[in-house]
């Protein structure tokens, strides 16, 4: 509920309105969060005309927010001093694609199909096996995009963030300034680097800096001694997950 999480929300839901949004939105966060932004709305006289359904995120310990067809969203604690979760998008694993020759080649049977496109191998009698790995293209490696702010330095994000394909993690603080990293619960890019480097991540993002900071350059800096896979997060700028031309 810290101010520089929330005040931009019912703001942005209110665009969403002027746009002419009317398909329902779901928002995930704690319990104070619809009050907050039904007051705003109301003490405004804002008129919002699509449905937005607000669910309560319990912080304390990781949960399933949210699972479609092709990928999930669940909330994991962090270490703020207030309750604060972040959050895992992660990509199901895709079906294995047949190629084109196998099916005539081994003359699958529907239930044969489904097997090979979940990638099992197929033990006929007699002692043949269909392989996908022969046969079928491996789906791509499932992504998985991990966002957390306002934390201090913590396991639990680390576990949060396992082997995850992009780590957006807070460096509000450089080390030189950990006695109030300490004080306020937030990291240090040091503290960044490491979560990502213990979380076995891909590439690591950091951001949520304190305003001391006119250049980046150090925080970046101090962040790639200790994981050298790290960008800055540039407002506006687009970043693809898993492609990095
Ligand atoms: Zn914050």
């Amino acid at each position: 509920m810290h101010a520089d999480h929330v005040m931009g929300l019912p703001g942005l839901l209110a665009s969403m309105n002027l746009l002419g949004r009317k398909t329902p939105i779901e928002i995930f966060g704690p319990e104070e969060l619809e009050s907050f932004v039904r007051t705003i709305w109301h003490k405004t006289g804002t008129h919002i005309d699509f449905p937005v359904i607000f669910n309560v995120v319990d912080s304390s310990k990781p949960s399933l927010l949210l699972e479609m067809k092709s990928y999930k969203i669940e909330a994991f604690p962090t270490k703020h001093r207030i309750p604060t979760c972040g959050f895992k998008i992660e990509e199901l694993k895709g079906n294995w694609n047949l190629k084109p020759e196998t099916k005539a080649l081994f003359n699958l049977s529907y239930h044969e199909i489904n097997q090979l496109k979940k990638g099992e191998s197929i033990n006929r009698r007699g002692g043949v096996v269909v392989d996908p790995n022969k046969c079928c293209i491996a789906p791509v490696k499932s992504r998985s995009y991990v966002f957390a702010a306002d934390t201090a330095f913590t396991p639990k994000v680390i576990d949060g963030a396992l082997n995850a394909t992009l780590l957006y993690h807070e460096a509000t603080f450089m080390e030189a300034e950990k006695s109030i990293a300490t004080k306020t619960m937030h990291s240090t890019a040091s503290d960044a680097g490491r979560v990502a480097r213990e979380a076995n991540v891909e590439r690591l993002m950091i951001g949520h800096f304190s305003n001391r900071y006119k250049v980046l350059d150090g925080l970046l800096e101090e962040a790639r001694t200790v994981f050298e896979n790290t960008l800055l997060a540039n407002e506006g700028e687009t970043i693809s997950i898993g492609n990095y031309d």
